[in-house]
């Protein structure tokens, strides 16, 4: 069986706390995984320096040019989390025939890797990392993050559930994924729409082992409002559905005064002038809904996203002699 060369992408934005445990532990166990011979000897840890405003760099050159098995890529400025993964898996590619990526903070378990690797070579295209639990998470942030992925599967984006980006993919996803030419990045609601063979790995997520969350708050709700408007124009349709609600409503009312009035009962001009309003706003709330929709469209165009992705092509079988 052909080994295949394994990169394991770890972004990293202010993280001089934790790099030197984190790898440590990478470094045993990609030597171990070496070892059993599941990856070739070429693989690598490569950190990927979000222009962090700390040592993180410079403790990052120094492991790479003493450990042959770490290696690193820098950004010119910080870029946030999703785009520093990007530029760590479009470099990665190019080396690898499969990548790994994780936290640098060691939340994410990385015994978890070896059942990964497994499922690849099993014929897995994508594995995902899932929480088993979100004990050590906060309450809120447990409450507001499996709300939010009801909320997006409600929304028709789908998510694997309780995965971040703790994943194995192919290199023919990665591949693919560089079709998706969008700016605004939500990695983990690309990925199931990549297709091919995918499966889980479950784990439990670790406190962070040192430093504090690079996300906070204001991070975090921009990503969750990235991921729901680069994945979905259910918002634009709440709106147009809203306005045909408000019209629909009103003009059962005036049907329903026209009715009063022929038999006879008064109604108040102050009345009809209200209705009339909110027949008004109705019409004009559906009419920013017919608007978005076409906005909508547009967005989608624009990205220019992959229609479809052949996965095998059986009119090549004469290249594979
Ligand atoms: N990170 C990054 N750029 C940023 C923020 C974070 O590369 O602007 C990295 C960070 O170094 C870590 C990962 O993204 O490896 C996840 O961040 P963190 O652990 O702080 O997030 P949390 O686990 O608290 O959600
Ligand atoms: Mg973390």
């Amino acid at each position: 069986m052909k080994i295949d060369v394994l990169y394991v992408v770890v972004p990293c934005y202010n993280e001089e706390e934790v790099l030197m445990e984190t790898t440590k532990r990478l470094k045993d166990k990609l030597g171990q995984l070496i070892k059993d011979k599941k990856i070739s000897k070429n693989s690598k840890v490569m950190y990927v320096n979000d222009g962090s405003r700390d040592d993180t760099w410079n403790i990052i050159k120094k492991i790479s040019k003493k450990e042959l098995l770490f290696t690193g890529i820098s950004l010119s400025r910080n870029r946030g989390h999703q785009n520093a993964l990007l530029a760590g898996l479009m470099t990665a590619k190019n080396y690898a025939d499969f990548v790994i990526s994780m936290d640098a903070d060691l939340q994410d378990d990385i015994n978890a890797i070896d059942e990964m690797i497994d499922k690849y070579y099993d014929g897995c295209d994508i594995v995902y990392g899932v929480r088993s639990s979100r004990k050590t998470d906060t309450k809120f942030k447990r409450g507001t993050a499996e709300s939010y992925y009801k909320i997006m599967n409600k929304m028709g984006v789908e998510l694997v559930y309780n995965s971040a980006d703790y994943r194995l993919t192919s290199k023919r996803v990665l591949e693919n994924l560089n079709n998706y030419k969008e700016i605004n990045l939500f990695l983990r609601g690309i990925f199931p729409t990549i297709g091919y063979k995918s499966d889980s790995v479950f784990y439990e997520r670790s406190e962070r082992f040192a430093g504090e969350s690079k996300y906070p708050l204001k991070k975090m709700l921009n990503l969750a409002w990235d991921g729901i408007t680069s994945f979905s124009t259910f918002p634009i349709r709440f709106v147009l559905f809203f306005g045909l609600f408000v019209s629909f409503i009103t003009i059962l009312l005036l049907i329903l005064f026209l009715i009063l009035l022929l038999c006879g009962i008064n109604i108040s001009y102050i009345l009809f002038m209200f209705v009339s309003l909110w027949l008004l706003g109705g019409i004009i709330i559906t009419s920013i809904g017919i608007v978005g929709e076409y906005v909508g469209k547009t967005y989608i165009e624009v990205k220019h996203r992959p229609r479809y992705i052949i996965s095998e092509n059986l009119n090549e079988k004469g290249d594979l002699k």
